[in-house]
């Protein structure tokens, strides 16, 4: 197949920088995995898509090598593991990716139309493992099949306590899992934006909770926060090339709980 018919290209604005970005998505040789490139930069700097190249998880997965950064990568990399795609080219010519509508809806219909390869089989988890802060958490358990189940509880009543639990599956993904849009609390926005996060957020591309409700509904799923922090967790632990196969549950966790996780599954694989 003509490799440039299989092109993808995404543009609009990143959530923290704020700034206008493009993406392109190029098939990559297998053995090569997920990778950005840095267009704009001098020589094009690569940053693979792997655990030991987060350098951030403040609100979103920052990725880095050298000098070069890439961020808010969890939505596309979620997608990318979801759906199969083992090895992928990312160009993008800024420092974060496009939030889109928030949801991962536009990246799955756009790689639909690649032939996705076999991830190559990864033992499954032999022990449990878990990472806490509190009582917010990330385990890990063997399993038969891979499963994510996600808990957040907030004092917002609108929000309150939440579940969703999904099978790892490239069907259903589209349809119950990308579809959930990033969220954002009313009155930490203010906060925020004065940190020099979230210049680009909008009530088009996060959903925003007040105090009397969300300010900006309808929602796509009752429970369509549980859902989008399982789609951040699922990106999160793509960094692993791939995903072993087990349940992984999480509450009240974050990027840095997911990441960390990932870390001691990395080390639990790596015989020292
Ligand atoms: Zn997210």
């Amino acid at each position: 197949m003509n490799e440039l018919t299989q092109t993808i290209q995404l543009s609009g604005v990143s959530l923290h920088a704020g700034v206008e970005t493009q993406v392109r998505l190029f098939p990559a040789a297998a053995g090569e995995g997920r990778y950005f490139v840095r267009v704009d930069l001098p020589d094009a700097p690569q940053i693979p898509a792997r655990i030991d190249a987060v350098v951030s998880t403040t609100l979103s997965t920052e990725l880095g090598q050298g000098e070069a950064r890439v961020r808010t990568v969890e939505h596309l990399l979620a997608t990318l593991a979801a759906l199969g795609v083992s090895d992928a080219r990312i160009e993008i010519n800024g420092p974060e990716l496009p939030l889109l509508d928030g949801s991962a809806v536009q990246w799955v219909e756009a790689i639909a139309a690649w032939d996705k390869t076999q991830p190559a089989p990864v033992a499954p988890l032999a022990q449990p493992i878990t990472v806490h802060a509190g009582d917010a958490f990330v385990a890990a358990f063997p399993a038969s099949r891979t499963r994510f189940t996600y808990g957040i509880d907030f004092e917002l009543p609108a929000i309150g306590n939440q579940w969703h639990s999904w099978e790892l599956d490239s069907q259903s993904f589209a349809t119950e899992i990308a579809p959930a849009r990033t969220f954002a609390l009313a009155h930490q926005i203010e906060y925020l934006r004065a940190q020099g996060l979230i210049k680009g957020g909008s009530l088009e591309n996060a959903l925003v909770c007040g105090s009397e409700g969300w300010i900006n509904p309808p929602l796509r799923f009752a429970n369509e926060p549980a859902r989008h922090k399982l789609l951040d967790l699922v990106g999160d632990l793509s960094l692993l090339g791939t995903i072993p196969v087990a349940h992984y549950l999480a509450y009240k966790a974050s990027h840095h709980l997911h990441v960390q996780l990932a870390q001691k599954i990395r080390e639990s694989q790596t015989p020292d």
